[in-house]
Formats: C-alpha cells, structure tokens, sequence
C-alpha cells in the first residue's frame, strides 16, 4: 500500500511517496515560482508523481489517490483553493486540474491542518483529540476530535494565531489586532527581542546577533536565556507567558488530550516545554481535574505536512 503526498508551499513544492508503515520513503521537490499559472504547477506536480512512482517501480494503479496540502482555505467539496493570496490567486479550481493530468482522484486540505493530521496519525497516539500549535513566522493550527481532522463548515477551522489574545493590542498581518500571532509566533519574539535591544545595550543579544538586530532569530532569545542573560530570561518568561495564555484558551474550548507544540520554535526543546506546561497548568478552567491535555512537541517536521497530505481523509 502506498499514498502520495503533496505540500504546496510557497517557496517549494515537495511530493512524498509514503508506504505501509506511515513512512515517507522518497521525496521529489521544485521551486513553486510564484506567480505563474496554476496549470503550469499542476503540470510540475504530475511531473513529481510519476517521477517517485516511476523511481520506486510504481504506477498511478498503486495509489488510491493523491494529496494536496495548499496554503490557504481548501474547499473539500469544491476542489477550489480559495484566499490564496501567497500563491496569487483568489479562487482557483486547482483540484480538476490535477486530476486530469493524473487520472486519479485528488484530495486537498490546508496545510496546517495537514500538518497537524500527519502529526497524528503518524505520532501513533492512542489518544482521539489533538490540538497542533505550530510557532512560526504566523501561528497555524489544527484540529483533530474523535479521530477525524476538522475543518470546519467551510474548511477554514484552525487558525487559532487570530483568535484575540490582547483587545486592541499589537497590529496582526490579519488586519486586526491583538491576535495571538501577535505575541506568540517566532516573528513576534524576534520582533520583542529587537526592542529590548533598543532599550537595553548591555543584553547578550548584541553579541550574539554580532551587532545586527536583524539577525536576531527566535534560537537567539533562547540561546541568550541559556547564558543566563537576564533580558533573554525576561523576554523568554514573557513569551511563554503570551503562549499560554493562548494554549489554556485552546484548551478551556476543546479539552484534548493531546496539545502538540511544532514549527521552528518547538526546536527550542525543554526551554519551551518546561515552562509553558508548568504556566498551563495554573491557567486552564479545568486545573483541579483528574486529567487534563498533555503539552507534547512535534516529533515530524517538515515531513508532518506531506504525510497528513498523503493520508488525507484516510483512518488514523
Ligand atoms: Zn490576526
């Protein structure tokens, strides 16, 4: 048994053929080159395809259909990218497109929910509910209840980096304000390390950043509290702090078993894990409770997004 999966980003376009075992056995990338028409990258990604089947001694009969993991709102009924603006389009009947060159079904869905469903199925969790927090440039999402991805009456569920954190607060890419991405994404802990550098010349930061602000990364911060430099500790209490106000929110809605914590920050490790479960526990409604969701870190990567496109509407 074999599936293919697809995660159309928008700087890659990388195809992965997974086998019986939830393993991705071989992988295929091209750059995405936007913007260009959408029939010229369902052609690169058919190209992908038969490229892995034919490397590996398969043919299209092999796979029961093909995933698509897309950045922006998937329509499941429709086939349609919709609000793609990353890519450059509006709205975009991309799933027809594809299935004519392939002559198989395609099935798409967001690529953090994909992400978040490859967590999953591939985690082996015994657990049926899982949240994926995934700490990035933005903060993406997704829901898994039951044993099933849920995306939501129009396919848009899971963007919890625009659920509020702070009422009028910091500017959001979104258009509003004070969202939870905000204050919790890599972007927005570089973005608070960079103004306790203008105010504090003394910080490690300096040194580390080798004088240039810009080349601050969310790993600096983290590097910086390690020293024992009291503004990357400040600024590291402050941002775990913003994460769990917004991941005890999470819970207080869906009660999962599972919070899973992935995107770059989650590389950080234990400096993450040990504070932000340690300040979730006193936060969430259900603290006296017999059981409540575990705070785990992603285990996947980058791989977690082809794998849940691969395994697309398939059992966990
Ligand atoms: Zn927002």
């Amino acid at each position: 048994m074999y599936w293919m999966g697809i995660d159309l980003g928008g700087t890659n376009i990388v195809a992965g053929l997974v086998d019986e075992t939830r393993t991705i056995v071989d992988r295929v990338s091209v750059k995405t080159r936007v913007p260009r028409p959408m029939e010229e990258m369902a052609d690169d990604m058919a190209d992908m395809v038969r490229t892995l089947l034919a490397r590996n001694g398969l043919n299209m009969g092999d796979l029961p259909f093909v995933g698509v993991g897309v950045p922006c709102t998937a329509n499941e009924e429709t086939g349609h990218m919709e609000d793609a603006n990353n890519l450059g389009f509006d709205d975009v009947a991309f799933v027809p497109l594809l299935e004519e060159r392939l002559g198989l079904p395609v099935r798409i869905g967001n690529d953090a929910n994909a992400a978040a469903w490859g967590e999953f199925v591939a985690g082996d969790y015994p657990e049926g509910s899982m949240l994926m927090v995934t700490l990035g440039t933005g903060i993406g999402g997704g829901i898994i209840l039951n044993r099933k991805l849920w995306s939501g009456y129009n396919f848009a569920a899971g963007e919890f980096g625009h659920m509020t954190l702070c009422m009028d607060g910091v500017p959001c890419t979104c258009g509003r304000r004070g969202c939870f991405e905000a204050y919790g994404s890599a972007t927005a802990l570089i973005c608070q390390a960079r103004q306790r550098m203008a105010e504090d010349k003394t910080t490690i930061l300096w040194q580390l950043c080798g004088g240039d602000p810009m080349q601050v990364e969310a790993k600096t911060v983290f590097d910086g509290a390690q020293t024992g430099d009291t503004a990357c500790v400040e600024l590291l209490d402050r941002y775990t702090d913003y994460l769990a106000e917004g991941i005890s929110s999470l819970i207080n809605l869906f009660q999962p078993a599972l919070v899973c914590v992935g995107g770059g920050v989650s590389r950080a490790g234990d400096a993450l894990l040990r504070p932000l479960r340690e300040k979730t526990a006193e936060k969430i409604y259900s603290r006296n409770a017999k059981r409540n969701a575990r705070i785990v870190l992603a285990r996947l990567g980058n791989d977690a997004g082809i794998l849940g496109a691969a395994l697309l509407g398939e059992d966990s």
